[in-house]
């Protein structure tokens, strides 16, 4: 039995759905805990290529039972349009269980987040404006909607109407709105909407306490990176629930104690989507070639098709990323994508007006600091078809276990192309 945690070390789009997928051969439940449909995880296998956004990531394995934990934001059309998008490239159909404690992300979180970004102007956080932020602040207000609710009419309409009223002061005198969706209209499109997931709601936290019990392997998604954690990351320029393995106890429902392993991913480089401090960034046309090679289509965001910013590997944030995720092991991605140049830098420590430092300071500090490179010396050839880890060029091996000594994790696997296949073992 094991339970494992993949998790992002840095801003996001390290390549967890690519390690999720490669490990869900040997599992039975993959489960998803916290986020929405605001990001995706690229998953590039035999039925094509697919960005998926609430569905777990073990979804093209038939001896895989997906959940959507309590702790996830439910968009229910679009997990239908994702579950419709797997039929149509005729992936069979997967096991899937969705907490009937999850709660429905609704219209009108989305209209609320656009508003928000909008009405920001030039201080936007990069939000993906699908409502995620409106969504959790009414878990937190205690106004949000739990899917058992739409089962349950009466309680359902109390509930609605306990949600709208808080929102249309909001609404009207902050946003200037006032043709929003009444009560009545909301209910009918939850009761519609349900239907289509009904055969999936239960108990998910009995079911994950059975397969515990029956010594299966679990694995936990997270879903961006340790950076966008509210509480230990760049706040404000975070997400709002925590991708960090800790709390996929809370947001999955299985004891922290049985976690067995931590995998924390990473790529060979860095990239982040969205604004906030990002302190390797690379501007100019050095900036334009890593945007350009890297990933499998160039770093484009998988949900938006927004540019990532691109830089240099960053071991500061990543070994601060790999501490707070408490990560036993580390997965390193897009090592191939480095594999023309001719030097590689590496940021060892930032320095802040005049003071060098090794530790992740807050995000005010990040603002004001400069990177610290060290250079480290590249391959220059193709990777991109090797078969082991002794066949790599010794340049590359150096690279890795420098990465490794400066991050203070060890790394099992190296990923050296999006497929499926183009991974091995450290
Ligand atoms: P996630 O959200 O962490 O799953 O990451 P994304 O899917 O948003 O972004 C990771 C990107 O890197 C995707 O385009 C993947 O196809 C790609 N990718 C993953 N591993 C590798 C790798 O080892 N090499 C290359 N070239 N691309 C990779």
């Amino acid at each position: 039995m094991s339970v494992v945690a993949i998790v992002g070390a840095n801003w996001g789009d390290e390549g967890k759905g690519k390690i999720t997928d490669y490990l869900a051969k040997d599992a039975q439940f993959v489960v998803r805990f916290q986020g929405g449909n605001n990001a995706g995880h690229t998953i590039i296998n035999q039925f094509g290529k697919f960005a998926l956004h609430l569905l777990p990531s073990g979804v093209f394995y038939p001896n895989v039972t997906n959940v959507i934990g309590p702790g996830v934001a439910v968009n229910i059309r679009a997990l239908l349009q994702e579950l419709d998008n797997l039929k149509r490239n005729k992936v069979p159909e997967p096991h899937l269980r969705i907490s009937h404690r999850a709660q429905v992300l609704l219209p009108i979180h989305a209209l609320m987040d656009q508003a928000e970004e909008e009405l920001l102007g030039q201080n936007q956080f990069g939000s993906t404006r699908s409502g995620i932020a409106p969504f959790y602040s009414d878990k937190a207000l205690k106004v949000g909607i739990q899917i058992a609710d739409v089962f349950a009419p009466n309680r359902l309409r109390e509930r609605v109407t306990r949600l709208i009223e808080t929102k249309e002061v909001l609404l009207k005198h902050r946003y200037g709105i006032s043709d929003v969706m009444s009560v009545d209209e909301i209910m009918e499109l939850l009761r519609g909407d349900v239907q289509g997931i009904a055969s999936y709601v239960c108990d998910t936290s009995q079911l994950l306490h059975d397969a515990l019990k029956n010594r299966k392997n679990i694995l936990l998604e997270g879903q961006l990176g340790a950076l966008r954690d509210p509480d230990q990351g760049i706040f404000p320029f975070v997400t709002s629930s925590s991708p960090l393995a800790g709390f996929a106890s809370v947001g999955a429902g299985i004891p922290p104690h049985a976690i067995t392993r931590i995998v924390a991913v990473t790529k060979a480089y860095s990239t982040c989507v969205g604004a906030g401090p990002f302190v390797t960034e690379l501007m100019g046309t050095q900036g334009e070639w890593l945007r350009k090679h890297g990933a499998d289509i160039g770093e484009y965001g998988a949900t938006t098709g927004r540019p990532r910013r691109v830089g240099w590997f960053d071991a500061v944030a990543t070994r601060y990323g790999c501490r707070i995720q408490g990560a036993t092991e580390v997965a390193l991605t897009n090592l191939d994508v480095l594999s023309s140049l001719q030097d590689i830098p590496v940021a060892t420590g930032y320095k802040i007006h005049g003071k060098v430092l090794d530790t992740f300071p807050t995000t005010a500090d990040l603002f004001e600091a400069e990177p610290i490179f060290e250079i480290m010396p590249g391959w220059q050839s193709d990777i991109s078809q090797i078969s082991g880890y002794d066949k790599l060029p010794s340049a590359a091996k150096n690279y890795i276990e420098r990465l490794e000594e400066l991050v203070e994790t060890p790394i099992s696997w190296i990923s050296y192309g999006p497929r499926r296949d183009q991974i091995m073992k450290k």
